[in-house]
């Protein structure tokens, strides 16, 4: 590990000529239950996990924002007053909406300088945006001095990411960033944002992300169709069931009811977050009860479904989860965030992960050819402040 605290520090005086006073972590995450649910009102079962993004900084005299990014090599600088989308420093929209944002809330800020660095690995499934979101967010926090509540800062992430990066995602990213818990995964429910922790020893079993190399090249315009098609099959059921909001109202017993008033692709969508929604139900309680095997079932059945009636995967996920789910130690492997590319999570036996990094390293290459990025990760704190000067 080397020293990014160091680092920052670093990076600060070389470009800001002064040091942080203080230094935030916003964590990457994965879903380990939950594919797709969370724009539908649904139930998601996420951690924070042990990458992050971490922001250093120092209050300014002037009303200007000056940022660095030490992965990028690159600074940007703009005024609290004119807040506006850059479109050569892209990644430094994320930090901008989350300023703006704050802002629109009612948040006084003052200018700051602040250098950003991350490990989250990028497009990956990780969440490295809700990673910088809540770094940023909960920085401008802690320098200066505002009151707002872990759910709140979430929001402002979310706004950012939809209204000014401009990517339409649902709240589980920034909620378990910000809100995650050190050796639990987190169940929320995306409607009304009440969530509970379930204990997850990552001294008994790792989570361990399989990033497959593949980057996802059609997620966004995928993404939007399968939220219209969501949006389609909640407007269908509201003709039948007018209480029907979204498909978190929409039940296995009113899916089997319609189904085949549905137009076919539709159905499928409706059939997998209906699904997926009562195995997230089910998995937070197999996992409370600590019955690993039975969750690693759920896992299993949440990627089958993904990919058959969500059509989410693709060739080099379908390699991974093949190659994850017969390695040494393991209890599951499935797609993690999105699709398209990007990441799987397994579940692995403590006492076996490092075979099981072998094998996979081994027979993924043989499958595609592709060197894998393996993170044996474990359950962390969500966002907070590593250092206070
Ligand atoms: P994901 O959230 O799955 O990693 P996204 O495309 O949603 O992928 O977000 C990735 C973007 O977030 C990057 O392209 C970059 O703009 C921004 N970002 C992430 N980490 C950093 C970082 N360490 N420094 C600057 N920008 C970052
Ligand atoms: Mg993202």
């Amino acid at each position: 590990m080397y020293d990014r605290i160091g680092l920052i520090k670093k990076e600060h005086s070389k470009h800001f000529g002064s040091s942080p006073e203080a230094i935030t972590r916003g964590p990457g995450r994965v879903d380990l239950m939950g594919s797709h649910t969370d724009y539908n009102d649904g139930f998601v079962l996420p951690v924070a996990v042990n990458v992050d993004v971490m922001a250093g900084g120092r209050l300014r005299d002037d009303n200007k924002i000056g940022v660095y990014s030490a992965n990028f090599k690159k600074s940007v600088e703009f005024s609290l007053d004119n807040i506006e989308f850059d479109t050569v420093n892209t990644w430094s929209n994320y930090v901008r909406g989350v300023i703006h944002f704050l802002k629109e809330a009612g948040v006084k800020l003052r200018g700051a300088d602040m250098v950003i660095h991350g490990n989250v690995p990028i497009g990956s499934g990780l969440s490295s945006s809700a990673a910088i979101e809540m770094a940023t967010g909960y920085l401008m926090q802690t320098l200066n001095g505002f009151e707002m509540s872990a759910p709140d800062l979430a929001l402002i992430g979310q706004k950012a990411e939809n209204k000014f990066v401009g990517v339409n995602t649902g709240i589980m990213d920034q909620f378990i960033s910000r809100l995650g818990k050190k050796d639990h995964a987190l169940f929320l429910d995306c409607r009304t944002l009440e969530y509970g922790y379930v204990p997850l020893d990552t001294s008994q079993v790792k989570i361990v992300v399989c990033d497959t190399m593949k980057r996802r090249g059609l997620v966004d315009s995928e993404y939007d169709l399968r939220r219209s098609q969501c949006e389609e099959g909640a407007r269908l059921f509201a003709q039948w069931y007018p209480n029907v909001k979204a498909l978190r109202d929409v039940t296995s017993e009113m899916y089997d009811e319609h189904k085949a008033d549905l137009p076919e692709v539709v159905s499928k969508r409706v059939a997998h977050v209906v699904g997926e929604n009562e195995r997230v139900l089910r998995s937070r309680d197999v996992l409370q009860a600590g019955d690993f095997v039975e969750f690693g079932r759920l896992m299993n059945a949440s990627h089958d479904s993904a990919r058959d009636l969500y059509e989410v995967s693709c060739a080099e996920l379908e390699a991974m989860v093949e190659v994850t789910r017969a390695a040494p130690g393991s209890l599951a492997g499935r797609m993690a965030g999105a699709g398209f590319g990007g990441c799987t999570v397994s579940l692995v036996k403590d006492e076996t992960v490092e075979q099981f990094l072998e094998v996979v390293r081994v027979e993924y290459h043989k499958k595609t050819q592709l060197m894998p990025s393996l993170y044996v990760c474990t359950a962390e704190d969500g966002t907070g402040v590593v250092e206070r000067l």
